[in-house]
């Protein structure tokens, strides 16, 4: 097993010193920049990651300390396969992250036929929403038995309209729906929690059944309009994300919190009716 990360843990005092997470979505995006900080708060990482080219590269680049495994979250077996492989590499499982996703590009209910409508649904809710609840259902015997827990990435889409097309923002308000039951199913050994990030450059793309899926995020966003619509006033960094989820898999500095989301959007929900941010002027 490398060292790096765990002497960088020891050296900082790593909230996951120990740990070992397993993370859908990890090869870019806010699922690596979420490797990385897991990494070196001193927890091993398992990636379940559809990309062939990604899990390579994730392999290559971080040796023993990560198991990444070619798969789609939609399939329970891929999702068995990437909680076996985390378990025959690192002997346990302590936090099962599900985050892999794709958003609809804002596609609105009359931009789209009923026919694209129709599959576009099936194909997003199937990564979205079937993906995190077969993650967890592969996952959760492990955590039962280490007495871990589970985080999905939300988005600020599964609190407010705007932020995608009803295809997607209705998938990350199911998220919310989920996260709350397996929360209720799961207690007391298994905390179960969300954070919901705003936008933010990624890999992010959208269904093929509209055609998005060499489409991404940033293709139909720009950093000065995300920035702008935010109170903090800045364009995050995926890592800007990362803490949160540091915190709710951390055994030390959560042992409270289950069925809570955290909305790690910059502050959208104090955005002002007059102003953004109340003090611009200051
Ligand atoms: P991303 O595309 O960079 O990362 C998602 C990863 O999931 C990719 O590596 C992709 O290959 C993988 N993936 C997609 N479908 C998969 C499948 N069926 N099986 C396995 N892996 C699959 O995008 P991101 O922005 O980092 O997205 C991560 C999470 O953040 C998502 O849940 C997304 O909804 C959420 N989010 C993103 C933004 C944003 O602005 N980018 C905003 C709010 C929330």
């Amino acid at each position: 097993m490398s060292t790096t990360h765990e002497q960088k843990a020891q050296a900082t005092g790593g909230w996951l010193r120990g740990q070992v997470a397993l993370i859908t979505g990890g090869g870019s995006g806010l699922g690596l920049a979420l490797v990385e900080r897991f990494l070196g708060e001193g927890c091993r990482v398992g990636v379940l990651e559809r990309s062939a080219e990604k899990v390579g590269a994730l392999n290559e680049r971080f040796g023993a300390d990560v198991v990444a495994v070619q798969g789609d979250v939609r399939s329970h077996e891929d999702n068995a396969r990437a909680v076996a492989a985390t378990l025959a590499r690192f002997g346990s499982l302590d936090t099962f992250v599900g985050n892999a996703a794709i958003w609809d590009h804002a596609a609105g209910l009359m931009d789209l036929p009923a026919e694209q409508l129709d599959s576009g649904f099936d194909e997003l809710f199937a990564i979205n929403v079937k993906g995190y609840l077969l993650g967890a259902k592969a996952a959760a015997p492990a955590l039962l038995a280490s007495e871990g827990s589970m985080i999905f990435t939300l988005s600020n889409s599964s609190f407010y309209p705007g932020g995608g097309g009803p295809l997607y923002t209705a998938s990350k308000h199911a998220a919310v729906g989920l996260i709350r039951q397996l929360a209720y199913e799961l207690a007391p050994k298994v905390r179960v929690n969300g954070v919901g990030p705003c936008g933010m450059a990624s890999d992010l793309r959208g269904p093929a059944a509209l055609g998005q899926q060499d489409r991404r995020i940033m293709d139909s966003r720009s950093p000065e309009a995300i920035a702008g619509i935010l109170p903090l006033q800045f364009f995050p960094e995926p890592a800007d994300f990362t803490g949160p989820y540091v915190m709710l898999a951390s055994r030390a500095n959560n042992r409270v919190l289950s069925g809570v989301m955290i909305n790690a959007d910059a502050g959208l929900g104090i955005r002002g009716i007059r102003h953004v941010a109340g003090g611009l002027h200051l």
